[in-house]
């Protein structure tokens, strides 16, 4: 029967929730400032929410926001090619091209539509995405409306790239080559200065989700393209507003002059209600904050590098390198649960990924470092990890 195919994963939420255990969809009863709030009942430090910079609560923000909603009210009620497109919109589109200096950029109203359209649209049958196997959801999402032929290259290994590309032959021309620049699960960085190098030399175009990375690496924070010196030879950069920007919404920048006619292509664009003007006007408001304030990262990398280190120390299985993504990958689903609900016992909040999620068969405990962590907060979540680690007989298994 249609529905048989949900009786599994019921089941597994409900034995999960008979002995307490809710991880996903945590409700957030309360949240106080960017860095703690009441999850599931327990009072924690917010160890899991991808709120690098700590916009969320910067007064600034929230005031733009305020003030938009009582202008423009609190929707737009239409999509940007209907009635949804207001000056708002293409104030920060402006503002999105200067900053990443281009010509051309579209605001979208999720990351996830930004991502999924632009590769549904740039490619289409005949053509080819090349993507990284630890490509998120909505890039694979996209790939596949897309009608290309979709080819994985291994993550970020550039030897697989260049025999794919190598293969492709004159079709290369004809190629869309996608990557992230930081990879959300790890919190590893793209090669971007190799990958770069092979499109130069192969040919095809590229395009980088810099989701994870926007705001993080670089030294405007315009990413990993900016950080590798490669920004030229990117053709397409997407992006999220609901990271280092704190608030929801996506984008699409491009020195194509032809992203103008891409934009009334992309089905997420077209057919989906614009984003509401309070949002736009607090992502304005933090665009400016992130350029005007580059502490905000440096604090952010300084944060990242106690909790890696913090973690390391305690011998747990955290990923290759310092990053504000720091995820302790554990072999066994059961011990990753447990130890999740127990790290929020303790009083902090991070994400659980269980497969398919992650990359690999195994889960993780993953943790996103903000600008806003305390020290003392820092101190805390390893304090709490450790307790975890040693009330285990064994520890948690080094992966
Ligand atoms: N791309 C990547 C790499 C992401 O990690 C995410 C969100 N986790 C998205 C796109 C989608 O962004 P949003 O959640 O803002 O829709």
């Amino acid at each position: 029967m249609l529905l048989d195919k949900f009786q599994s994963m019921a089941g597994v939420r409900a034995e999960l929730e008979a002995i307490g255990i809710v991880p996903f969809g945590a409700v957030t009863e309360k949240i106080t400032s960017a860095t703690e709030g009441v999850v599931n009942g327990h009072q924690v430090i917010l160890a899991g929410t991808n709120n690098y910079l700590g916009m969320s609560f910067d007064t600034r923000c929230i005031a733009s926001a305020q003030a938009a909603a009582e202008t423009w009210g609190t929707g737009t009620t239409g999509s940007r090619m209907a009635n949804g497109t207001f000056a708002e919109h293409i104030a920060l589109e402006q503002e999105l091209a200067q900053f990443y200096g281009v010509d051309q950029a579209i605001v979208f109203t999720t990351g996830y539509a930004a991502t999924q359209g632009m590769c549904a649209t740039l490619a289409g049958p005949g053509d080819v995405i090349l993507l990284d196997a630890d490509s998120h959801a909505s890039i694979y999402a996209g790939a596949q409306l897309s009608g290309a032929e979709i080819i994985r290259f291994k993550h970020s290994d550039t030897n697989d790239l260049e025999k794919r590309l190598r293969r492709l032959g004159d079709r290369t021309g004809n190629t869309l080559i996608v990557v992230e620049g930081i990879y959300s699960m790890l919190g590893d960085v793209a090669p971007l200065k190799e990958i770069a190098e092979l499109k130069r030399r192969y040919g095809g175009y590229l395009l980088v989700d810099e989701a994870h990375s926007m705001g993080v690496l670089g030294e405007h924070g315009r990413g990993a393209a900016e950080a590798a010196g490669v920004e030229d030879d990117v053709d397409f950069i997407a992006g999220t507003f609901s990271k280092s920007l704190g608030a929801t919404g996506g984008f699409c920048v491009s020195r194509h002059a032809l992203l103008e006619a891409i934009r009334f292509s992309v089905r997420s664009y077209i057919f989906t209600a614009s984003a509401t003007p309070g949002v736009i006007a607090s992502v304005r408001t933090a665009l400016k904050i992130i350029t005007a304030e580059p502490q905000r990262r440096e604090r952010l990398w300084e944060n990242a590098q106690l909790l890696y280190t913090g973690l390391k120390q305690l011998g747990l299985a955290v990923g290759p390198s310092v990053s504000p993504v720091v995820a302790v990958t554990i072999e066994d689903r059961v011990e990753a649960l447990q130890s999740w609900q127990k790290l929020l016992e303790a009083g902090v909040y991070v994400n659980l990924v269980v497969p398919p999620a992650s990359p690999s068969e195994k889960s993780m405990l993953r943790c996103s470092v903000s600008a806003a962590h305390s020290p003392e907060q820092i101190d805390h979540i390893i304090a709490a990890f450790a307790a975890v680690n040693a009330a285990r007989p064994v520890g948690i298994p080094v992966a």
